[in-house]
């Protein structure tokens, strides 16, 4: 019950002004701004670039052993008594496994293959990129001894690593695209960052850097390379080949795309076991769930269920793309599950006006698709690819726009 008597002044149910006790760069943060999520059902939804197909079934199965609801032993749900296994070790060898199978049908490798200790498992990626930060980027960075610890990216690119960067209090170093989207090779590599987070395939772009590239990157750049590959299994190459030879390079992937588990939150990073030891230091000790590890053990265990629904994704998305094309729509050649495609309305106009008319128009009518307003991505909008019947009610929705407008 509050006091009958209480003064004006500071009381002990009086609110201190939080703000001025946080440390001053958290009350001054910017906080990530996340897709809608809408949570009524309705709606077309291709704004987070989440799966259109349900995850293998195997990886409900798991679950439900993992949870004792497929009745073989005890209680149900007694094994969440239990703590998870801190290092997800055997999540950690089927990782590695994946990947070294794929690097030898790929004639990569065999002398150096991947270990369980150079994997290090997240709570989403996301959680992977932040460890990152709190190892290698420094406070303050920029303001004195520190200064060459400083973080760096490239505009536009996953919006999260600026976010990172100002909870560690450091430096950003924001590297520019142009519109052509050709990696700026030369001006990472004279950034003078101490860690570099490079996504490719590209977000929101789709464009993708081949092995060559980022080889180019590694020769031309002296810190530690972050390629953050969240859209790869819908690429044409990957930097996964490259690891057994830079050890400044870490390659980052998620189970959330095309793995179909978002919900879950499993990512990880692949890097020399230094680094992995490093991350280890600072990870919350039990950072992935018990139901999270056995989820993406089960996605990992079905790969022809997922070559499956990633060739499926690239069909639909190499389908989109090309009628945009014929509709003479501007469309960066995307080897994501996404298209970054550039408006043109019925008088033949483009720019930021009309890509943020054409969205409202969608969300008016229950889509959802992305539009950033930064200069260089305003004129477009990032469309997730759906099912070819989403991608259907899209397209027939934009030909309205097109009348309407
Ligand atoms: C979606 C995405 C992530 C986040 O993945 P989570 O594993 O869901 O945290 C990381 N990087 C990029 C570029 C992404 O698009």
């Amino acid at each position: 019950m509050p006091s009958p008597n209480t003064t004006p002044s500071a009381t002990a149910s009086t609110p201190p002004d939080f703000d001025s006790l946080a440390l001053p760069h958290v009350a001054a943060l910017h906080a990530y701004t996340p897709g809608l999520q809408p949570t009524e059902p309705g709606w077309i939804k291709l704004n987070t670039n989440e799966c259109p197909y349900p995850p293998s079934p195997a990886v409900a199965k798991a679950v439900a052993a993992e949870l004792g609801a497929d009745g073989a032993a005890g209680e149900v749900g007694a094994a969440l008594r239990l703590y998870p296994e801190p290092t997800s070790a055997v999540l950690r060898a089927a990782i590695a496994a994946h990947h070294n199978t794929t690097l030898s049908a790929a004639g990569i490798n065999g002398t150096s293959a991947l270990r369980v200790a150079n994997v290090c498992v997240g709570n989403g990626s996301d959680d992977i990129l932040n460890l990152l930060v709190r190892c290698f980027c420094a406070e303050g960075a920029g303001q004195g001894s520190e200064s060459g610890r400083a973080a760096g990216f490239t505009l536009p690119s996953y919006s999260l690593y600026p976010v990172l960067v100002g909870i560690a209090n450091g430096q950003s170093i924001e590297i520019k695209f142009d519109r052509s989207m050709r990696l700026p090779l030369e001006q990472i590599a004279s950034s003078g960052a101490a860690i570099f987070f490079l996504t490719s395939p590209n977000a929101p772009t789709g464009v993708g850097f081949s092995a060559a590239q980022i080889e180019a990157l590694l020769a031309a750049y002296d810190g530690l390379l972050v390629v953050d590959e969240a859209y790869a299994p819908f690429a044409r190459e990957d930097a996964v080949g490259l690891l057994a030879r830079y050890p400044r390079l870490i390659v980052v992937r998620t189970f959330s795309k095309a793995y179909a588990l978002a919900g879950i939150r499993v990512g990880y990073c692949l890097a020399h076991e230094r680094v992995i030891a490093l991350l280890d230091r600072v990870r919350d000790s039990y950072n992935v769930n018990r139901l999270s590890q056995a989820a993406a053990l089960a996605a990992l265990g079905d790969p022809q269920y997922y070559a499956h629904v990633i060739a499926r994704v690239c069909a639909t998305r190499d389908a989109a793309l090309t009628r945009f094309a014929e509709q003479g729509w501007f469309c960066y050649p995307s080897q994501a599950n996404f298209l970054f495609v550039e408006p043109r309305n019925g008088r033949g106009e483009t720019g930021a006006a009309v890509a943020q008319a054409a969205y409202d128009f969608l969300r008016e009518r229950r889509i959802l698709v992305r539009h950033f307003p930064s200069p260089l991505t305003a004129p477009f909008l990032r469309i997730t690819v759906g099912t070819d019947e989403q991608m259907l009610t899209l397209w027939h929705t934009l030909q309205e726009w097109l009348h309407h407008a």
